[in-house]
């Protein structure tokens, strides 16, 4: 019989086996990802950090996973040093594995905070800044959520121009043209959903009702523009490159 020591528990133990085992076994849950019974132990998440009493008497940590019970063995599973270890190999492992659910539900059931999942923005601004100076809209707002800035709509302003999902530079805005509907979003928020409008020219949908009549309060002073402002991009070019070629002079 071994006995040793888990957070001020006196756990017995009849056969050599590992402290995570011995912890496992006796109701202390103690972290892991990399560990399966069915295989020996790596100890590469480091996930099953502990802290022991080391010869010098100097609190030390160790991986559980490895650490084999001994006779008067004094374990900690949560204390100042083993918290400060886990911070450490959640941040290492969220390095190769950002997305990770599974991780980030671990470390909130340790009480470790890792912030929100990267969301692909990196916060230029771009967004915002071109639908208020160049769109006009003002659709798009910074928002403190849990002490993080994030991009977010403000809600009924969006025209559905498309300009913040061209400009960004990460492809984090989406615009999706689907079901003769227009989405624009940002994670899993939608920023302005509109029904397309369908082109004089080829019939294609291409437009949202909203960006048609800001073009047409905005080239009120240009009529000849407002001509062609129900034209898609192809054929308003065509278009008017007919209007130009006929339009030229004859040479002599
Ligand atoms: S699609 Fe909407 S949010 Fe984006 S630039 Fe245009 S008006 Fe602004």
């Amino acid at each position: 019989m071994i006995t040793f020591t888990i957070n001020d528990q006196r756990i017995s133990v009849e056969q050599p086996m590992s402290v995570l085992e011995a912890a496992r076994a006796n109701g202390v849950e103690i972290p892991t990802l990399c560990y399966h019974p069915a295989v020996k132990p790596s100890g590469s998440c480091r996930l099953c950090t502990v802290e022991i009493t080391g010869h010098s008497g100097k609190p030390t940590t160790l991986l559980s996973c490895i650490l084999k019970v001994r006779e008067g063995l004094v374990v900690k599973t949560e204390s100042e040093l083993v918290q400060k270890a886990r911070l450490a190999a959640f941040k290492n492992l969220l390095q190769m594995a950002p997305q990770s659910k599974k991780i980030r539900q671990i470390a909130e059931n340790c009480d470790i905070f890792l912030g929100p999942p990267p969301d692909g923005c990196i916060r230029c601004r771009l967004c915002i800044r071109v639908c208020k100076e160049i769109v006009g809209a003002e659709a798009l707002k910074m928002e403190k959520r849990d002490g993080i800035n994030f991009v977010v709509p403000i809600e009924g302003r969006c025209i559905g121009c498309g300009t913040c999902a061209n400009i960004c530079p990460t492809d984090t805005i989406l615009l999706g043209d689907r079901d003769n509907m227009r989405t624009i979003s940002i994670r899993d928020e939608i920023i302005g959903q509109h029904p397309l409008e369908v082109c004089e020219g080829c019939g294609k949908r291409f437009a949202t009702p909203k960006f048609l009549a800001y073009i047409e309060r905005r080239t009120e002073p240009h009529p000849h523009v407002k001509e062609e402002h129900r034209y898609c991009p192809t054929c308003a070019k065509l278009f008017s490159d007919r209007i130009r070629t006929f339009s030229r002079p004859a040479k002599r």
